[in-house]
This record gives structure tokens, C-alpha cells and sequence, in this order.
């Protein structure tokens, strides 16, 4: 299978950055830049700024997600925001599993699971983050914990459905360090991600299935890291809360 026949997906993760104002302005900036783009552009942004960014994005190419959702539809779960409320307001993808959200708020893989599920009912397109930490690498168990992560998160997810998914591999200890895995460790994970989404499903949708890289991915290394055969676009950090160095990823994805 041509890898040019998966549309690349430059996705931003802003995290806990930007005022509603300062989304406006930002978005406003990469707006020229990244337009006409041969690749999907996403900035996920805080609940806070999706109204602010929807609308500074209206009418362009950049598309707008949330950073999580909760599993449940609606309920006593105070702080929370479910994948209902997120659709409603018109946002088209959520990340789930961050490695943020995993270390520091209690993700597990099966939280991870029932938050993919809640967010595939409410016709969300999710962009689902799996990787290892330094130590799991250190010991030689990266293929498993990445298989694992994917395999739970995935499980009751229906072939159908796989078109709504993309995994974001990102290597913790890459993430917000500077750190980058070569290409070849990423295109090396991306391909175990790739051939266990075959022998869970077939073969043809591991062939379509989106994987991207994630972990300081810049304006300096996109180029080298999205040229290889399993990486099909990024999730990227740091480098999405400026204009230029986004934009210059997306280019070099498209
Ligand atoms: C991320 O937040 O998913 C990420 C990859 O961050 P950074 O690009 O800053 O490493």
C-alpha cells in the first residue's frame, strides 16, 4: 500500500495555554499559513477557548478539538465535560489518554477505553495517545505496553469505527523535554501500532489507519520523522502555540 494513500494529520495539543483572546489571535495568525494545506489540520484547545477557536477558525482548513472527555453522557461529575456536550457545541475531534492525563490525573487504559467508547457514540473523531515511559523503554518493553494500551482502548471499538480513530504514539519521555525519538524509533512503533490494528482487524484497514507521532516534534525534525512509512502525521505540543513553527510542520506533511 502507497503511504500517500493516508491523508496526514497535523494535529495541535495546546494544553493548558491560551486565554479565549489570545486563541483568537493565534488562530487568526495561522489561519493564511496553513491554508490550502494537502493534510487535516487540528488545533485541540481548553474547553474554555472552544468557542473562541471555532469561530476565529470558521471558514478555514484548521479544525478544532477538545483535550479529553468524560464516559459518562451526563451526570454528578463535577469539572467534567462529556463528548455530548463537546459535539453539541460543534467540535469534531477530542484527544483521549494524553500521557498528561495518564501521569498526573489517574488515567488508566480502561478509562482511556470507556472515554473512546463515549466519544465514537457521540460522533466524535478521537485522536487516542499510547507510549511508553523511559523505563519501560530502558527495559525493552515498549512493543508491549504500547500493543496493551491500544489493544484495551480499542477493545468493542467495531472496524467501522476505525475511520474515527487515529493513534498518536508518543514516547513520555519525548513529550515537552526536547527530547525527539529518531525517525526510525518512531516508524518502528508506528508499525507495531500498525500491524497489531491488522491482526485485531484486516490487514486492508491497518493499511488506511492514521498513526502520528508525538514527543518535541519541531520545525526542524517534521520533515525527517513524518517521511517514514508509518508516520502519518503529528501530535504536536510546544511548537502548536506558535504560528510559524506550526505551520512549517504542516508543510512539511504536505
Ligand atoms: C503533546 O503534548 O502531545 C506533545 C507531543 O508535546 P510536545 O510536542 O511539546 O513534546
Amino acid at each position: 500500500m502507497d503511504k500517500s494513500l493516508r491523508k496526514p494529520v497535523i494535529a495541535g495539543n495546546w494544553k493548558m495555554n491560551n486565554t479565549p483572546e489570545q486563541t483568537a489571535a493565534l488562530i487568526s495568525e495561522m489561519k493564511p499559513l496553513v491554508a490550502g494545506a494537502d493534510c487535516e489540520v487540528v488545533l485541540c484547545v481548553p474547553y474554555i477557548d472552544i468557542y473562541a477557536a471555532l469561530s476565529a477558525a470558521e471558514g478555514s482548513n484548521i479544525k478544532i478539538g477538545a483535550e479529553n472527555c468524560h464516559w459518562a453522557e451526563k451526570g454528578a461529575f463535577t469539572g467534567e465535560v462529556s463528548a455530548q456536550m463537546l459535539k453539541a457545541a460543534g467540535v469534531p475531534y477530542v484527544i483521549i489518554g494524553h500521557s498528561e492525563r495518564r501521569q498526573y490525573f489517574g488515567e488508566t487504559d480502561e478509562t482511556v477505553r470507556d472515554r473512546v467508547r463515549a466519544a465514537l457514540n457521540a460522533g466524535l473523531k478521537v485522536i487516542l495517545c499510547v507510549g511508553e515511559i523511559l523505563g519501560e523503554r530502558e527495559l525493552g518493553i515498549t512493543a508491549e505496553v504500547v500493543r496493551k494500551q491500544t489493544k484495551v482502548a480499542l477493545s468493542g471499538v467495531t472496524e467501522n469505527e476505525l475511520s474515527n480513530i487515529i493513534i498518536a504514539y508518543e514516547p513520555v519521555w519525548a513529550i515537552g523535554t526536547g527530547l525527539t525519538a529518531t525517525p526510525e524509533q518512531a516508524n518502528e512503533v508506528c508499525k507495531i501500532i500498525r500491524d497489531l490494528i491488522a491482526e485485531l482487524y484486516s490487514k486492508e484497514s491497518a493499511d488506511r489507519f492514521v498513526i502520528q507521532y508525538g514527543g518535541s516534534m519541531n520545525d526542524s525534525n517534521a520533515a525527517d520523522l513524518l517521511k517514514q512509512y508509518d508516520v502519518d502525521g503529528g501530535l504536536i505540543g510546544g511548537a502548536s502555540l506558535k504560528a510559524d513553527k506550526f505551520a512549517a510542520i504542516v508543510k512539511a506533511a504536505c
